[in-house]
């Protein structure tokens, strides 16, 4: 099957060709950690991640690199630090422990590399040399610029005119500029700043040239696939192009396939920290499994605009409590079924076609609600397989939605765990002693004491199974 991706640069959905499809790469902008990152910026985390477990099922897992950089070199990042009075490292692995603790709870597998700019400055260095001695860069007063005449497809990834360039970068125009669009690969550290040695004096990368150098460094130029938010397509990703091209590294190409995702947003407006109108994921973790902020992440295709709100969040949790359910009364009957009488065997195919529907949907450039779609195709069938008390129906249809969940990073949890994940440590303890109560009670045969007991635990919206194992339970179901 063929994985089509929509690449920003030519404008159309194309099929995905690696360079070798034994070493697949593809790079993703990540976080600058000077505070915790609000939901939006997990929308290109998890959607990648998902690109990231798409890739590795068709190219095998060894085969597919992902770096996802760490900005730790940042104004507002030194700002921080000075308020208190810690070195900027501090500061930066304190919210870097924070975002890899939130993206884990959202399903995001860990990405092969993590680049961090502090770790990158000979490599920056290098490429700004490079830059220099094809005449693509120029110093001047401390500083070093690229110069956007040098490269004649300046402004080809984002279609935009030098004009608007000018005005849509808001570049300072500096009198060492030779054109008001070139923009600065070092400069120098202002008094009490952080600053690297560098040939052109003591002081910083610019943003750009960071992530160029830190893909040429952790994967090597060119790459397969460039990631993002919609909003780094100009200036960022194409000042990292036209670095990557000029620099000389890699040839003439930088990424095959440009993807980017469309914004999270609250109400009308984007979520930004500058305007405030943020949900943080470390919050809503508290309120919320990581799996249904996940799910309300990939609600919406991931090119298209997206609004969190409580209902979308609370859409997120029943779909999984459906599939979850499904799972869970599936086991519960496979319980009682002796090992002698599973047997396998039998098409299956409104199963097959289900699970054949959520790998098409992904292959179609990440086509989210319509693979959704085919999870709950897949439950369906294991409620009625269930329900016929169709042995074989129930473990095909059962190992397919678990493969076509766990492709897209669900269904990982146990479903009694998933259940009694809505209970506080407090509720649990006193469900499980009502359940010891009630076992007493029925041992006893006190039918009036464990129906009283069963009675509470229903007040409680606990509902109690008993199986050839003994009772479990779940919260139930919401009306
Ligand atoms: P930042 O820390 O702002 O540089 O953002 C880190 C990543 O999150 C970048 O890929 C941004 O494009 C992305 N991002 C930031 N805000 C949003 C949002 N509201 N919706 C979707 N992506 C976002
Ligand atoms: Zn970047």
């Amino acid at each position: 099957m063929t994985l089509n991706l929509y690449d920003t640069m030519s404008r159309a959905k194309r099929p995905f060709v690696p360079k070798d499809p034994g070493r697949v790469t593809l790079y993703v902008c990540g976080p600058t950690v000077y505070n915790y990152a609000h939901i939006g910026n997990f929308r290109p985390v998890v959607v990648f991640d998902l690109l990231f477990r798409v890739l590795r099922d068709l190219y095998g897992e060894a085969a597919v690199l992902y770096a996802a950089n760490v900005t730790d070199v940042d104004d507002k990042i030194n700002k921080k630090a000075a308020e208190e009075g810690v070195p900027i490292s501090v500061i930066s692995n304190r919210y870097l422990d924070a975002y890899n603790a939130d993206a884990a709870a959202l399903g995001a597998l860990p990405p092969t590399f993590q680049p961090r700019v502090t770790e990158t400055m000979d490599a920056i260095t290098a490429m700004i040399g490079d830059l220099i001695g094809h005449n693509s860069a120029y110093a001047a007063e401390g500083h070093v610029l690229f110069d956007t005449q040098a490269f004649g497809d300046y402004g080809k990834l984002s279609g935009r005119a030098m004009d608007e360039m000018i005005a849509g970068a808001r570049v300072d125009v500096a009198p060492y500029k030779r054109h008001p669009a070139d923009f600065v690969l070092w400069k120098p550290s202002k008094a009490g700043e952080p600053a690297w040695e560098s040939p052109w004096g003591p002081g910083r990368p610019g943003w750009h040239i960071e992530c160029t150098a830190m893909i040429e460094r952790a994967l090597g130029l060119p790459i397969d696939i460039h990631g993002g938010g919609i909003d780094l397509v100009f200036p960022h990703h194409e000042n990292e192009l036209a670095q990557g091209v000029c620099s000389g590294h890699g040839g003439r190409e930088y990424a095959s396939v440009w993807m980017h995702n469309g914004f999270l947003n609250m109400g009308e407006e984007k979520m930004s920290k500058s305007l405030g109108n943020v949900a943080l994921a470390h919050d809503l973790r508290k309120q919320y499994p990581g799996e249904a902020i996940r799910w309300a992440l990939l609600a919406g295709h991931y090119r298209q605009p997206l609004e969190w709100t409580g209902e979308l969040i609370g859409q997120a949790k029943s779909a999984l409590d459906r599939l979850y359910r499904a799972l869970d009364d599936s086991e519960r009957f496979l319980a009682g079924v002796p090992t002698a009488a599973r047997a396998s065997g039998g098409e299956h195919r409104g199963a097959v076609q289900a699970y054949d529907a959520v790998v098409a949907a992904l292959h179609d450039d990440l086509n989210t609600p319509v693979a959704f779609a085919g999870l709950f195709q897949l439950s369906d069938h294991l409620r009625s397989a269930t329900m016929g008390k169709d042995v074989a129906g129930v473990e095909r249809s059962r190992a397919l939605l678990l493969e076509a969940a766990q492709l897209m990073g669900f269904l990982g949890a146990q479903p009694s765990a998933w259940f009694q994940g809505g209970a506080d440590d407090t509720l649990k303890t006193k469900v499980e002693a009502l359940i010891a109560d009630r076992q007493t009670a029925r041992t006893e045969k006190n039918w009036p004491e464990a129906d009283r007991i069963r009675a509470e635990l229903n007040a409680l919206n606990v509902e109690v199974m008993d199986g050839p194992s003994g009772a479990t339970w779940r919260i139930k179901e919401q009306a």
